[in-house]
């Protein structure tokens, strides 16, 4: 019997979220032959349940408190915007050390200048790629809403917002307790001020977008198989793997598994200080006329709400957990009435909550570049809070430094040689 040759492509993509699908699109975009690989079909995991924001002002990476006030509400571990399952702390505890060093004040306005990097050109990068495939209308520009409960809250952060604006032009406008009654007429008249982030877009399906852009790879020639990435071995200089089809040599193999990228990696011998913040939604049926005109974050209370396809999308925060620990959305359930006395929310859609789990390093920097120790392999995950929105910009970054040309922008500081060395 004539046993197949196996398929044969010039890149492979491991993992198709939102990351995966853009790396691979800006491949064929450059004339490589890529297949993109995931074991399920794209964008249902992590990119699926996000909160759909493009977080152009999100310069400062979300870091580990350290006022006293907020370690001491977290220690009761009864707030919404960070739950913790004590049993998973001593295996966390080195992650969450690093995480708070890196989150020092002074740190962490080190790592802002160098993310500031990849977030400046995050909402022109998916404009391209939304133009290019024929979907420019996918994003809302109306920005988004920070919502502030109490003065002295609001006049701290309008006080940081004013700083940021300076150093990096963030772009926002200070809505009063009127101005945020004028500007959402359905929430109800506890708020004492918001800012509004003018320059971030936002889509309603998160997925949707992952999805335009896949069918815009596949239209250039891409081809998405399912197989598992565990599989990959070296095959000369190059790769091979198991897919559904059979099995599939390439050149070059790019690792853009998010949450999962620490089991590939550490199978290639590779310890990387990787951990997850999971994340749950759960949509409802916005009561009677009820809308949102924007996407907004109860700050104080920790959690966002947006107007979705699929209808009002509530986030929580963080969890901090093993990534496969089972389901524990108690920041949910905290969640829901303080979002109903709100927003006048109606009855649950969903017959159970969503959760993903946000891919996470403790210098808050996403891992992309050249693997240190392997020819023809490349690292793109730890995107953490904003997969979504640097997708695309990593996408570009990873397709220019896998063909050879010059980086636009400096990839140094994400160099996956700041864990291994
Ligand atoms: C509640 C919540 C709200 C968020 N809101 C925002 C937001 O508003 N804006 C924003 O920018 N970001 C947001 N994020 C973060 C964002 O969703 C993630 O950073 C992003 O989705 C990560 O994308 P990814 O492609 O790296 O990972 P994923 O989307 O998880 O993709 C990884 C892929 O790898 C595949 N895979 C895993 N193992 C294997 C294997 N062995 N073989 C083959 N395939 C495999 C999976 O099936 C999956 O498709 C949010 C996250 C959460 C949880």
């Amino acid at each position: 019997m004539a046993v197949a040759s196996p398929a044969r492509a010039d890149v492979v993509v491991l993992g198709a979220g939102i990351v995966g699908v853009c790396v691979a699109l800006h491949l064929q975009t450059r004339s490589r032959a890529v297949v993109l690989l995931d074991r399920r079909g794209a964008a249902e995991e992590t990119s699926f349940g996000n909160a759909g924001l493009i977080q152009r002002e999100g310069v400062y990476p979300y870091g580990f408190p350290h006022d006293f006030g907020a370690l001491l509400r977290y220690a009761f571990n009864r707030t919404i915007d960070a739950h913790y399952h004590l049993s998973a702390l001593p295996r966390l505890a080195p992650f969450l050390w690093q995480y708070w060093l890196y989150s020092r004040p002074a740190e962490h306005h080190k790592v802002a200048h160098r993310y500031a990097r990849l977030i400046e050109h995050c909402v022109a990068e998916h404009d391209a790629l939304a133009r290019d495939a024929g979907a420019s209308d996918i994003f809302a520009r109306q920005g988004w809403l920070k919502l502030f409960r109490s003065e002295r809250e609001r006049d701290r952060r309008f006080a940081e917002a004013e700083r940021v604006h300076r150093e990096f032009g963030i772009e926002h406008n200070y809505l009063d307790a009127r101005a945020v009654q004028e500007a959402e007429p359905y929430l109800a008249p506890v708020i004492a001020g918001a800012l509004h982030y003018t320059q971030p877009v936002s889509v309603n399906d998160p997925q949707r977008l992952a999805l335009v852009y896949l069918r815009r790879f596949e239209e250039l020639g891409g081809r998405f198989m399912q197989g598992n990435a565990q599989t990959l071995e070296r095959d000369g200089d190059g790769w091979r793997l198991q897919t559904a089809h059979g099995a599939l040599t390439a050149g070059e193999a790019v690792i853009a598994l998010g949450p999962w990228a620490g089991g590939l990696t550490r199978a290639l011998g590779y310890d990387l200080p990787l951990a997850v913040k999971r994340g749950y939604h759960m949509h409802y049926r916005a009561a009677g006329e009820a809308r949102l005109n924007h996407p907004v974050l109860d700050f104080e209370r920790g959690y966002f709400l947006a107007q979705m396809s699929r209808g009002m999308r509530l986030t929580t925060g963080a969890e901090f957990t093993r990534r496969d620990a089972i389901k524990t959305p108690v920041q949910l359930g905290r969640a829901e009435p303080i979002a109903r006395d709100l927003f006048p929310l109606a009855e649950r859609l969903d017959a159970e909550p969503w959760m993903g789990a946000r891919p996470c390093t403790p210098d808050m920097l996403p891992v992309i570049g050249k693997a240190p120790r392997h020819a023809n392999l490349w690292f793109a995950f730890g995107h953490a809070h904003h997969g979504l929105t640097l997708s695309a910009v990593t996408g570009r970054l990873v397709a220019e430094m896998v063909v050879g040309e010059a980086p636009f922008v400096d990839p140094t500081p994400f160099a996956p040689e700041r864990f291994t060395r």
